[in-house]
């Protein structure tokens, strides 16, 4: 089987099968804030899997990519200090990836639990995480997305996205009706900026640098650890691994 657990101490806390009468949360204990955390290189499919939790679970996606072009796209002062480094494929600074993250943290929104994507990217941001984690109590599932290199660079070079409804199409897997045309919005497809392929290096390179290092920081950390085979999977198969591990807890 594709699923592997790894990891050398299991947390103490377990979600257990109960549920608060009246409580709408699909998470297996809603008293203990379930918080997902979805490693994977650029191209993974965390998005893609985050969206579809989030919607199985009744909890909210924290994607840091989002909320950071939302910020370019508002043209605030968080999305003039970012842009030159989302255009380029480049890391934002920790502080600002932290702040916003401690900030959607604090929503009410976030009490019963999150599911966090593309976050923590690097050492510094983990150690916040860890902290703000341990802070709320939270139930953590860390879930590592593993995806061929080859199969990474072809979903990346293919990706095609609607500048109306932000639908993700891919020219070999996922392609519109028709070539170049949104679905459902008729627009003419974009390729995503930081799409580009000299982007997409930079993007990979700062993932095998500061991130996939970060798999080896929660394992010292003792937390468990689950590694996904998402190479040869469709979205709604991984999806299926990844919400049976999350109640089995
Ligand atoms: P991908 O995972 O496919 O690279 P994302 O939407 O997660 O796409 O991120 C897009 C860009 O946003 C990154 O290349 C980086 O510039 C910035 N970014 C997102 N999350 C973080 C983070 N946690 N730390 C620093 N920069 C980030």
């Amino acid at each position: 089987m594709a699923l592997e657990k790894s990891g050398l101490v299991k947390t103490e806390r377990v979600l257990g099968p109960d549920k608060v009468p009246g409580d709408e949360s699909q998470i297996p204990n809603p008293k203990v804030p379930l918080a997902l955390v979805l490693f994977g290189s650029p191209g993974s499919g965390k998005g893609t899997q985050s969206n579809l939790l989030s919607k199985a679970l009744g909890i909210q996606q924290i994607s840091t990519g989002d909320m950071l072009r939302e910020h370019v796209r508002k043209g605030n002062a968080v999305g003039t200090a970012v842009e030159a480094k989302l255009k380029a494929g480049f890391l934002v600074k920790d502080e600002v990836v932290n702040a916003l993250v401690e900030k959607r943290l604090a929503e009410p929104s976030a009490a019963r639990g999150f599911i966090l994507d593309g976050y923590p990217r690097t050492r510094a941001q983990a150690e916040v995480l860890c902290r703000m984690l341990a802070a709320r109590g939270a139930n953590e599932v860390v879930i590592h997305l593993v995806v061929d290199y080859n199969v990474i660079i072809a979903r990346l070079t293919g990706r095609r996205q609607c500048p109306v409804c932000g639908t993700l199409y891919n020219v070999i897997s996922k392609p519109p009706k028709v070539p170049g045309v949104c679905d459902l919005e008729g627009a003419k497809l974009i390729v995503r900026e930081d799409d580009r392929e000299e982007v997409i290096r930079e993007r990979l390179e700062a993932y095998e640098k500061q991130t996939r290092p970060l798999l080896d920081y929660f394992r010292e950390k003792g937390k468990t650890l689950y590694e996904i085979d998402a190479t040869n999977e469709t979205p709604e198969q991984v999806f299926r691994k990844i919400e049976a591990l999350i109640r089995k807890q």
